[in-house]
């Protein structure tokens, strides 16, 4: 046994020199909130996934809020969330003040499928609803057929917005052809990081421009906008300090410090996408003796972030519960991670629309876990999951 083996995480910040040097530069310079590093961060996400706006903001959850409130979305209104996300897709609808309609998932992929997204309008209809927005959530690095999704939608006026928190690094999976905007996370534990931290992209030039102004306040300051004239002017010049506030916006800024991070990582992306596929396929590799009862996500040859490595394990089959096979990797010094409980269960939801079935969810949620992947394992660390794993099903 080797004492000083890592604790594995089911997902980790790769953070080097090169990043702490970045900050400590971006530190003493001469801004530390809105700077230079803001719109280099910007432009340079942009780049990385083929988008033509993009909008850093101070976390995944204020992306997906200022693409709503962009679009929009208001009390009165539906949306369309995947019931298997993290809380925020959902929340970020209330925090609106519309109405969230869940959808159920395929249970292999645990992602939003054309059929389900037909059942959940229908569903939404039925009950009075109007669904303005869609969130499709590319799950675990997986990207939702958008081109199919957008067939059906097509008739509904339906916009979409992407979450696409686990899926940077996929090749233009900012380009947002076939959605209105598409939502990135740039938390310690996602594809790169800011500590906390978001963009949005789009391909709007006006969706791009009211989302910069909610995420500060509301506040314009391009004199051609300006509506009360008389406290603007001072004969043709704006006065110098002057601004105005269009409509109640947020500070959902990132902080220079942070988008000097955000750049020293985006130059690593691609080298810890390489590192996550060739994570994957050992994991594949290893794990495939012990199906049918325990068997990767499906992913063919579709593009794929590897945001997580999810397994679907039959728990009867096993005659193992979840929770005693957590607990035995985790005594190991193996973490493993269920991602995720379908949102429809929580408490506050359940009060608000109450109890109703999703067998896609349910199905999905019964059989995942996530195993450690991040671009610092090493293969020995792969093999040492997976002969735990295979020592749990002898
Ligand atoms: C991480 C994540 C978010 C929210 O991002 P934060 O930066 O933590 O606010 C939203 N949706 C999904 C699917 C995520 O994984």
């Amino acid at each position: 046994m080797n004492a000083k083996r890592q604790y594995l995480s089911y997902g980790r910040q790769s953070v080097d020199e090169e990043d702490i040097a970045a900050v400590a530069m971006a530190l003493r310079g001469e801004f530390l909130t809105t700077g230079p590093k803001v719109e280099e961060f910007e432009s340079d996400f942009a780049r990385a996934t083929g988008a033509a706006h993009t909008i850093a903001c101070n976390s995944g959850t204020a992306a997906l809020h200022l693409a709503a409130l962009a679009l929009d979305l208001a009390p009165g209104d539906a949306a369309i969330v995947p019931t298997v996300t993290f809380l925020a897709t959902a929340n970020i609808v209330r925090m609106a003040g519309a109405e969230v309609v869940f959808a159920d998932v395929d249970p292999d992929t645990g992602l939003l499928t054309p059929d389900m997204l037909c059942a959940a309008i229908q569903r939404a209809t039925a009950k009075g609803l109007r669904p303005k927005v869609a969130l499709p959530v590319h799950l675990c690095g997986q990207v939702c057929d958008m081109t199919e999704l957008a067939a059906v939608a097509g008739a509904s006026g339906i916009a979409f917005i992407e979450d696409a928190c686990h899926s940077l690094g996929v090749a233009n999976i900012g380009a947002t052809q076939h959605s209105s905007a598409a939502c990135f996370s740039t938390h310690a534990v996602k594809a790169i990081t800011t500590g906390e931290g978001g963009v949005v992209t789009t391909a709007d030039a006006a969706v791009a421009a009211r989302i910069r102004r909610l995420r500060n306040h509301g506040i314009v300051r391009d004199p051609k906008a300006f509506e009360n004239r008389a406290l603007a002017f001072d004969g043709a010049d704006a006065n110098p300090w002057y601004y105005e506030m269009m409509e109640v916006g947020w500070n959902y800024r990132l902080a220079d410090v942070l988008c000097a991070l955000g750049i020293s990582q985006l130059k690593k992306l691609g080298n810890f996408w390489r590192r996550r596929v060739a994570i994957a396929s050992l994991y594949d590799r290893l794990l495939a003796s012990l199906a049918p009862t325990l068997r990767p996500v499906p992913h063919g040859d579709r593009p794929h972030a590897w945001h997580l490595y999810t397994v679907l394990i039959d728990f009867k089959a096993l005659g193992k519960t979840r929770a005693s096979v957590m607990r035995t990797l985790h005594s190991q010094g193996i973490g493993t991670q269920v991602h995720y409980i379908p949102v429809h269960q929580q408490p506050y939801y359940r009060r608000r629309y109450g109890t109703f079935a999703l067998p896609g969810a349910d199905a999905f949620y019964a059989g995942c876990l996530s195993l450690p992947i991040f671009p610092a394992m090493s293969d020995d660390d792969v093999r040492r999951v997976a002969d735990a794993l295979a020592a749990i099903f002898r």
